[in-house]
C-alpha cells in the first residue's frame, strides 16, 4: 500500500487526483485545431503566475535543469562573465552548468543556510565599471536547504550600480507555492518546471522571458538547437511547436492552472506558509534546528532539518521508508549525513502534514533519537487548530 501515502520529498510533489484525469487521454493530434486551443491559453495563463505582463512564456519537454541550459544558452556566449552566489547544491549545480558551457563564473561563497548575499552581488557589480558580467544568477528557493532569498533586493543591488547584466533566477521549487513577481523584481529569466508548485509529473521546463532575454537571444552564440527560443517562440505564435509537443503534460498544465486560480494565488501562498509553519513548530518541538539560519530566510515549500549529533539522516530516512513506506528528502551535497528534509509544496493539506510528521516521529523513535512521540505532531496540531480558527472567524 506504499503508493497511498503521500510523498514528503520536494519535488516531485503529490499529483492530485483531478491532475492525473486530466492527463488520461487517448493519443490526440497536436497539429489538429484542439491542441493550439490548449497551448495558447495556458502560455497567456502562465503569466499570471510569473506575475509578469511583459515576459513571454516558453516550455520546453524536460526537467528543470533543461530550463536553466535553455535560459544560459539562449542568452550567452562562451566566455561571457556571469556571477553567481553558491549556498546549496542547486546553486551549485548551476555553477556547474554555466561552467561546463566555458562561461566565466564568478562565485560567491556563502556559507550554506544563509540566503543570496544582495550587499556582495552588489559589491562586485559596482567594481564591475567595465560591465564585463552579463548575467546575475540567483536560486529563489535553495531546496537542500529551504532558504528563501529576497529577488528584489539582488535587482536592487544591480540598480544602485545602473549594472545592465540580465537577472536569471531559478524558481523552480517556489513557483507557484510562493509569492514570486518577475515584473516587479525585474527577472529577466524566471526558470521553473512542472513537478512541484504545478503539481504535475516531471517533464516540462516553464520559463518567464524578459524583453530583454529576448532581444540577447540574437546576438548570443552559445549553441542551442532544442532548446532554441526563437523556434519555440516562432512555433507557439501558430499555436504549434517546433517538434511533437507533450499532450498530456499541457493538457495537465491546463487543469493545474484551473486548480490555481479556483484557490486564488494568496490563498495557495497562505496555504504553504500555514503548511511550513506547522512543520516549523514540531521542529521547535523536537528541539532541533533548521539549516536556514534565521526566519526571513525559511522556504515554506521545503524544510531542510539537521539531525542531532551522533545520528545519521541517511539511515534515518532509508528507515522511513522501509518502516512505513514514507519517504522524505535526503540531506544534499555538504547537508548528506547530517539533515533530512521535508517537502511541504503543491497538493498538500493539514492533515497530510500530520502524518508525515506521524511518520517522522516513529521512524526517529525506533532508532532512539531523543524525542517524545507525538511532541511534534502535537506543536503542529495546535498551530493548524489555532490558524484554522482564525480562518474560520474572519469567514463568518
Ligand atoms: C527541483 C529543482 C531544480 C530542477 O531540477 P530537475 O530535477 O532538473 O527538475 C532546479 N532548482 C531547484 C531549486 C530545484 O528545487
Amino acid at each position: 500500500m506504499a503508493g497511498q501515502n503521500p510523498v514528503f520529498i520536494p519535488g516531485p510533489t503529490n499529483i492530485p487526483d483531478r491532475l492525473r484525469q486530466a492527463m488520461n487521454v487517448q493519443t490526440m493530434d497536436h497539429r489538429a485545431p484542439d491542441f493550439v486551443e490548449v497551448l495558447a491559453p495556458v502560455l497567456e495563463d502562465l503569466k499570471r503566475v510569473f506575475k509578469t505582463s511583459d515576459g513571454t512564456i516558453i516550455t520546453f519537454p524536460s526537467s528543470g535543469t533543461g530550463g536553466w541550459e535553455a535560459a544560459i544558452t539562449n542568452t550567452l556566449s562562451p566566455g561571457d562573465k556571469v556571477l553567481v552566489a553558491r549556498f546549496g547544491m542547486f546553486s551549485h549545480r548551476w555553477i556547474d552548468l554555466c561552467q561546463r558551457h566555458n562561461l566565466d563564473v564568478e562565485v560567491i561563497e556563502c556559507a550554506w543556510g544563509n540566503g543570496a548575499p544582495a550587499d556582495l552581488y552588489g559589491e562586485r557589480l559596482a567594481a564591475d565599471r567595465d560591465h564585463e558580467i552579463k548575467a546575475v544568477l540567483v536560486t529563489h528557493n535553495e531546496t537542500a536547504t529551504g532558504v528563501r532569498s529576497n529577488i528584489s533586493a539582488v535587482r536592487q543591488a544591480m540598480d544602485a550600480s545602473d549594472h545592465p547584466a540580465l537577472l536569471y533566477v531559478d524558481c523552480v521549487s517556489s513557483l507557484a507555492s510562493m509569492d514570486f513577481r518577475m515584473d516587479d523584481w525585474g527577472v529577466d529569466l524566471a526558470v521553473s518546471g512542472s513537478q512541484k508548485g504545478f503539481m504535475l509529473n516531471t517533464g516540462m521546463a516553464i520559463i518567464g522571458v524578459s524583453r530583454k532575454a529576448l532581444a540577447a537571444c540574437e546576438t548570443a552564440t552559445c549553441p542551442r538547437c532544442f532548446f532554441d527560443f526563437r523556434d519555440m517562440g516562432a512555433a507557439n505564435a501558430n499555436g504549434s511547436f517546433p517538434y511533437t509537443p507533450p499532450l498530456q503534460i499541457s493538457l495537465g498544465l491546463r487543469e493545474s492552472l484551473n486548480m490555481l486560480f479556483e484557490e486564488g494565488l494568496d490563498e495557495v501562498f497562505a496555504r504553504h506558509f500555514r503548511l511550513a509553519e506547522g512543520i516549523r513548530y514540531a521542529v521547535k518541538a523536537w528541539g532541533f534546528q533548521l539549516c536556514a539560519k534565521s526566519p526571513e530566510l525559511y522556504s515554506d515549500t521545503v524544510s531542510a532539518i539537521y539531525v542531532p549529533q551522533g545520528f545519521d539522516s541517511n539511515i534515518l530516512t532509508n528507515h522511513a521508508y522501509d518502516a512505513y513506506q514514507v519517504s522524505f528528502g535526503i540531506g544534499l551535497g555538504e547537508m548528506a549525513g547530517k539533515a533530512f528534509r521535508i517537502g511541504h509544496l503543491g497538493s498538500l493539506t493539514d492533515v497530510m502534514a500530520l502524518s508525515g510528521l506521524s511518520a517522522i516521529e516513529m521512524a526517529m523513535k525506533d532508532l532512539d533519537y531523543p524525542i517524545e512521540l507525538g511532541s511534534g505532531v502535537a506543536a503542529a496540531q495546535e498551530y493548524y487548530r489555532h490558524s484554522t480558527r482564525i480562518a474560520l472567524s474572519k469567514a463568518a
